[in-house]
């Protein structure tokens, strides 16, 4: 199997970083990614590699949807911009990110406020904290901003440790959602037992595919979001896949990551059409993937981190 290696710019830094690398593989059942974030070592992109071999050689699941509904993402920006972020995207729900280094409550209350003024009554505000409250700090922070939203659906990683969210889940009504406490797949299983989440975020390709995340989220017995590691249109296509296959999805999903690339390898990329993505495989056009073909010397680094990987999955 040929690995074809991309590099594409991000028009907002994420993550810390401005360019999002990765390589696409073609096998028996379709199209598949592997991408990796750089800072991450061989035996941590393991993981990665077995998703991208297991879309790449296994039929998806049934899909129970045809569509999955996606939430659109509103970062630390000011009120006017959040309004006009949510009133673009035909979303019905909104993922307001909170508790920004060098930002104060107050920033957060208005922007969350805009964002409900844009949604109407009818829509959906969860907020995102990005493990950045103490537990005392998420207490107070998550009664202001229900209030300043008019009811928030949950409440994303308050604080950075699973047992802080514990505590928190016990202090507040709000439900939390699990997302940094869960990059292994062996965290699902602490967040039950720590009892402190309400609902899951699982991520397909750190988790280890699409047929794993369906394992993981029979075992939790939590609601499960499915979300992106902001991939190509190809790598979202095995996200939505997962969500097809859930027996039960009651949240929208943060899949709709697409627009923060500055270009993709399919010959439309997925964008959401009144707030929804559709499922199905992403196949690779060549025109598209050209464009944003990696370099020589880029191509070679990814090519010997594909070997150090696989000598690790092996
Ligand atoms: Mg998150």
């Amino acid at each position: 199997m040929q690995f074809h290696t991309y590099a594409i710019a991000m028009p907002t830094r994420f993550r810390g970083i401005d360019r999002r690398e990765g390589m696409l593989v073609e096998g028996s059942a379709g199209w598949a990614e592997f991408s990796p974030f750089l800072d991450y070592d061989a035996r941590e992109s393991a993981p990665w590699l077995a998703a991208a071999l297991d879309s790449a050689e296994r039929e998806w699941p049934a899909p129970l949807r045809t569509r999955v509904a996606v939430n659109c993402t509103v970062p630390a920006v000011d009120p006017e911009h959040a309004y006009r972020i949510v009133s673009r995207s035909g979303c019905r729900t909104a993922k307001v990110k909170v508790a920004e280094r060098g930002q104060t409550l107050a920033d957060d209350i208005a922007r969350v406020e805009a964002v409900r003024d844009a949604l109407g009554p009818g829509g959906h505000v969860r907020v995102d904290a990005n493990g950045g409250w103490s537990v005392d700090e998420a207490v107070a922070a998550i009664a202001a901003l229900t209030a300043a939203a008019n009811g928030l659906e949950y409440v994303e990683q308050p604080c950075a440790a699973v047992e802080e969210l514990a505590m928190v889940r016990r202090r507040i009504d709000v439900p939390i959602a699990a997302d940094e406490s869960i990059r292994r797949a062996e965290d699902p299983l602490r967040v039950v037992e720590l009892e402190a989440a309400d609902i899951a975020v699982l991520k397909v390709a750190p988790l280890g595919g699409v047929h794993a995340c369906l394992r993981i989220a029979e075992q939790i017995g939590l609601p499960v979001v499915v979300s992106s590691a902001v991939e190509t249109s190809i790598g979202l296509a095995a996200g939505l896949a997962l969500a097809a296959a859930l027996p039960e999805l009651p949240y929208a999903c943060g899949l709709a990551t697409t627009s923060l690339l500055d270009g993709d390898v399919v010959a439309d990329a997925l964008a959401p059409v009144d707030g929804f993505l559709p499922v199905g495989r992403q196949v690779l056009d060549p025109g598209a993937y050209a464009a944003v073909a990696a370099d020589g010397q880029t191509d070679a680094r990814w090519q010997a981190r594909l070997s150090a990987v696989r000598a690790v999955l092996a």
